[in-house]
């Protein structure tokens, strides 16, 4: 049996970020079923919005964010996550990310990208690979620190709980068992404090921008230990997905629409300004249910993203990655359209937690995209989702439940004897 003071299962934003703050704390074990980059951090593209310009306030984002989510936001969190925000855009400073700069009259400012659903411009990114220089960053820090074990090829199976072990106390979360892939052994890990920070379900869907990792494995857990999950019935599509049969999970970034991108059908016709204000320009959720609309009325297999009135260098330098991916396919963004199709994207709910990622079950905590706190409503919009991960995973040690509760229990407490007594049978 393994002991550790935390373990965190997954190693994308939310948990590296925890992990790095529960370090200070005690020991920690970061579980991660295939390699530590392997997530859907990793694969984020556009950026983390955050309001950082004197001409955004933190009224405009927190209406923008209640307005995406259609009514059921929480607002208390909204306000929270949004207000901290560029705390947290300085701690990935401090670890090594470079967002874009610009120079503005003789100084440097961010770069701030535009997306569907923003009243301002407020996205910070690396060029389009914001969450693979995020990820790499964290995953540097995480080798630097003391106290942390990363265990790749460990996949989490099941919560070890009071109730499931017959305890006759309240019920608790004790630790939990993983599935060492190189051994093939089940292993026990013990731990007061089980952080699941395992990404979102994407792939339960057969079209979905999300990496493989992203089964929703998480919510499956905590479900079977009888934790609260909410608003599942929330999945968010990404309105442009690549449409090509050789790359099915490639996502065009919604800063493609953001930097004046507009949605054609195969006519040609800008088809959103007959179903929203904004235009192309439009919240994530309306888009996705406009190119639905489009493709069912026409009987399409998809629509397109058409930039190619911009000039080609300014496609090709502020979206490199897309550009090369796509023209290694044969398209070359700069001078035709892009079909694209909405795919399975976000995870609006999950296992409910409060703001600092405190579950139902006590030592049980979430963060990230695998925790409903109330932020997204009825509809995330993409820009808030790396925010939210880094929020939550922020909060949980430093201020929230999780780190007082380090001083409280022992490791001796009556559980651990009994587990004791359970796993030497
Ligand atoms: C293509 C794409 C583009 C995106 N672009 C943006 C963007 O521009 N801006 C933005 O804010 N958001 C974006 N997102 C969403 C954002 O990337 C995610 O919401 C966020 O990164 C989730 O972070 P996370 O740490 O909660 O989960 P993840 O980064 O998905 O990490 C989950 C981790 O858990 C591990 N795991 C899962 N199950 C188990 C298990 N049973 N045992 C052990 N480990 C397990 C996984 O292997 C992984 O390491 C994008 C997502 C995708 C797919």
């Amino acid at each position: 049996m393994k002991e550790f003071d935390f373990v965190v299962v997954g190693s994308g934003i939310a948990g590296l970020s925890f992990a790095l703050k529960a370090a200070r704390h005690g020991s920690v074990a970061v579980i991660t079923k295939r390699k530590g980059s392997d997530s859907n951090t990793a694969w984020a593209q556009g950026g983390i919005a955050c309001v950082t310009s004197g001409e955004d306030s933190f009224e405009l984002h927190v209406r923008d964010t209640l307005e995406a989510g259609a009514g059921l936001c929480d607002e208390q969190v909204v306000r929270t996550i949004v207000t901290e925000g560029p705390e947290a855009i300085r701690e990935l400073q401090e670890i090594g990310v470079r967002f874009d700069e610009r120079e503005v009259s003789g100084h440097r400012e961010p770069d701030l990208g535009r997306e569907g659903g923003h009243s301002k411009r407020r996205v910070l990114h690396v060029q389009d690979v914001t969450g693979r220089e995020i990820e790499n960053a964290l995953l540097a820090e995480l080798k630097r620190a003391s106290h942390v074990q990363l265990l790749e090829n460990y996949m989490a199976v099941d919560l070890i709980t009071a109730a499931k072990l017959g305890f006759a106390a309240e019920d608790r979360c004790l630790g939990l068992y993983a599935l060492d892939e190189s051994s093939g052994g089940v292993e026990t890990i013990r731990s007061d404090r089980v952080v699941l920070a395992t990404g979102g379900c994407g792939k339960v869907y057969l079209y979905t921008t999300n990496p493989t990792v992203a089964t929703g494995d998480g919510v499956a857990i905590a479900w079977r230990a009888g934790a609260t999950i909410a608003n599942m019935e929330f999945i968010q599509f990404h309105p442009t997905c690549l449409f090509h049969s050789a790359a099915r999970s490639f996502l065009i970034s919604e800063a493609v629409r953001g930097e004046g991108g507009i949605l054609r059908n195969t006519r040609g016709e800008d088809f959103m300004s007959g179903y929203h204000a904004r235009g192309s320009l439009a919240s994530r959720d309306v888009v996705a249910r406009a190119i639905d609309a489009e493709i069912k009325r026409s009987g399409a297999q998809c629509v397109y993203l058409d930039i190619t009135h911009q000039p080609a260098e300014f496609v090709r330098e502020r979206f490199p990655h897309i550009f090369e991916t796509l023209l290694k396919l044969g398209i070359d963004m700069s001078q035709q359209p892009i079909p694209v199709v909405p795919a399975a994207h976000y995870q609006c709910g999950g296992i409910k937690t409060n703001v600092n990622g405190a579950t139902s079950l006590p030592g049980l905590y979430a963060t990230g995209e695998v925790a409903c706190t109330g932020l997204h409503g009825a509809s995330s919009w993409r820009q808030s989702e790396n925010h939210v991960a880094r929020m939550g995973g922020g909060r949980c040690p430093e201020r929230g439940r999780v780190g007082s509760h380090l001083s409280q229990l022992g490791r001796n407490s009556p559980f651990d004897v009994g587990l004791r007594r359970h796993c030497s049978h």
